[in-house]
């Protein structure tokens, strides 16, 4: 049994989002339970992963959300027949959520284009005050990659995201990427 649930000072939630393929769920299993899987399945609905850090003298505990990126709305198709399951849906996911990892493939350029289309999304359905991360992952594969550091880094600064290149199978930065939204996300409640 896990006593930590009353001592914890806060509790957070996070949300990943950006296409599938992306490394979304291999990033949250590093995170959360320092794993790495080469055939994982995409992942169907949402998951959820906790994980407890200390920030000076608190104890934070992390609600990281998962989600499918294009799967969801497959996923919820049913309900995502009309315009209001969809909006129902996508609130869900994102509500009480203070932090948002949002993930690129540096070796799929597609991916790094759709950025935009997910920050709308998040700008609609999400917080006023989220921290938002831009994460260019799969930073290992530097010989197919498709989307320049700098850039990823300049559109980050535009858009005024804090921003980091990650490899979820190296485990470079992984921790980093995390622990930096979480220490702002602990800050900014201050
Ligand atoms: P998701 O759909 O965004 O959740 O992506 P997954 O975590 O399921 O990963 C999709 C594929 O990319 C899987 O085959 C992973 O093994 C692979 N992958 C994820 N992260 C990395 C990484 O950092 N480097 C490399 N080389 N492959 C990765
Ligand atoms: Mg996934």
């Amino acid at each position: 049994a896990d006593t930590f649930d009353e001592e914890c000072d806060f509790l957070f939630k996070a949300v990943l989002i950006g296409d599938s393929g992306v490394g979304k769920s291999n990033l949250l299993s590093r995170f959360a339970k320092d794993e790495f899987r080469l055939d994982s399945k995409p992942t169907i609905g949402v998951e959820f992963a906790y994980r407890n850090i200390k920030v000076g003298d608190k104890l934070i505990k992390a609600q990281i959300w998962d989600t499918a990126g294009q799967e969801r709305q497959k996923y919820y198709a049913a309900e995502l027949n009309n315009e209001h399951g969809f909006r129902a849906i996508t609130s869900s996911y994102y509500r009480g959520a203070s932090g948002a990892v949002l993930v690129y493939d540096i070796t799929m350029r597609s991916s790094y284009e759709n950025v935009r289309k997910w920050l709308l999304e998040l700008r609609e359905f999400g917080g006023e005050e989220m921290v938002v991360v831009l994460v260019g992952n799969k930073c290992d594969l530097d010989q197919s990659r498709e989307v320049e550091k700098e850039e990823g880094k300049g559109y980050a600064e535009t858009e005024g995201l804090c921003f980091m290149e990650t490899s979820a199978l190296k485990n470079l930065n992984v921790e980093e990427v995390f622990l930096q939204m979480i220490t702002r996300i602990y800050h900014m409640t201050r």
